[in-house]
């Protein structure tokens, strides 16, 4: 059976969902065998549908950057005669793939949204106007895939385990991060990894308080869009688009945004997309499954008292 390796990413014992992600898309193509390169996260891959783990001995994990990584990944899918490496899109995840790509002499693809079990992606681009098909056709195929783009697949035990210690060059070790600091964030997940987004626009005037009300009583991530941001109603970091980040739940909720094209950029593959707007005309319709027309200030508090009496 080919094997596929996947790269694990996580932080103080807590594997991150796209990980299981990675290994659902894997599952498709082969054997799947994930790489960990901190001891700490091994324990929580039991979760995902994983068949062999691989624990990265010989530098210290809180210290590692890119370049280590990727030769690492080199080195294994060639002992191994891995068939595909699949990647979390991160910038970190993607430094790691184009990395590997050079070393192995494969081709890569970043941002792929799904991949077939013949190693066929799909990448949405050009603000989710195309969708793009491609395959790798030399050596290993290189992918990195967005989070939340499957549901992710569990485990059935826990899988097998081997060592590997790794040749890194001097030229992999030019780099090392020298500290790592989370940041202070309050109890809402993280905007990329999150199931459900809540945003809001112009149309909130300044006030996110019934976005984010609506949001907590969903669990869900609060984005905003580029007007929101440059008004300096909400923190950039949350900007969802072209200019901000790409996100994919599998709900995303608009309050108070038109829809401009680069907004969609950054949640036109959202499995289901809810809009609440008082103009019947907000091009923000065309790409909803379900429209609310009217003042988000009277819909938002009636759907957060609706979840809350539901719970
Ligand atoms: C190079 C470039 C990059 C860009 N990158 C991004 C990006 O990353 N992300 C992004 O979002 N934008 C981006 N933009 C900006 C983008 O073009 C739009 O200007 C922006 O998305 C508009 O934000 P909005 O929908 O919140 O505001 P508007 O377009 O002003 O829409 C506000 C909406 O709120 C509705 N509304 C008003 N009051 C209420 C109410 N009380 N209840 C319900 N609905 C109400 C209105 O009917 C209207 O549809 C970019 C632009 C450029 C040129």
């Amino acid at each position: 059976m080919s094997s596929v390796l996947i790269l694990v990413d996580g932080v103080n014992g807590q594997v991150a969902k796209s990980t299981g992600e990675l290994a659902t898309f894997a599952k498709r193509i082969g054997e799947v065998t994930a790489v960990v390169f901190d001891p700490s996260l091994i324990a929580g891959l039991t979760a995902f549908a994983i068949d062999k783990v691989v624990v990265v001995n010989g530098f210290d994990a809180t210290k590692f950057s890119p370049a280590p990584i990727a030769e690492t990944l080199a080195q294994l899918a060639s002992a191994k005669q891995a068939k595909a490496v699949l990647v979390t899109s991160s910038a970190r995840g993607k430094e790691v793939a184009g990395r590997l790509a050079v070393l192995t002499q494969s081709g890569v693809i970043t941002d792929a949204i799904d991949v077939d079990a013949d190693l066929i992606t799909t990448q949405s681009v050009f603000g989710g106007s195309t969708t793009v098909h491609a395959t790798v056709t030399h050596g290993c195929a290189v992918i990195t895939l967005r989070s939340n783009s499957i549901e992710v697949l569990a485990g059935s035990g826990a899988p097998a385990q081997e060592e590997f210690t790794p040749t890194i060059s001097d030229g992999a070790k030019l780099a090392t991060v020298t500290s790592v600091e989370p940041a202070v964030k309050g109890g809402r997940p993280e905007l990329t990894e999150a199931t459900i987004v809540v945003s809001g626009g112009r149309g909130t005037n300044g006030d996110f308080k019934p976005v984010e009300a609506f949001a907590d009583s969903l669990g869900a991530a609060v984005g905003a869009s580029r007007a929101a941001t440059d008004a300096g109603w909400y923190p950039h970091t949350h900007q969802v688009g072209q200019t901000g980040k790409t996100v994919s739940p599998q709900l995303y909720v608009a309050c108070g945004i038109s829809g401009a094209i680069q907004h969609r950029a950054g949640m036109q593959t959202s499995k289901l997309i809810v809009a609440i707007n008082k103009d019947p005309e907000a091009p923000i319709f065309e790409l909803a499954d379900y429209g609310v027309v009217g003042d988000l200030f009277n819909v938002l508090p009636q759907a957060t008292a609706a979840v809350a009496a539901k719970k």
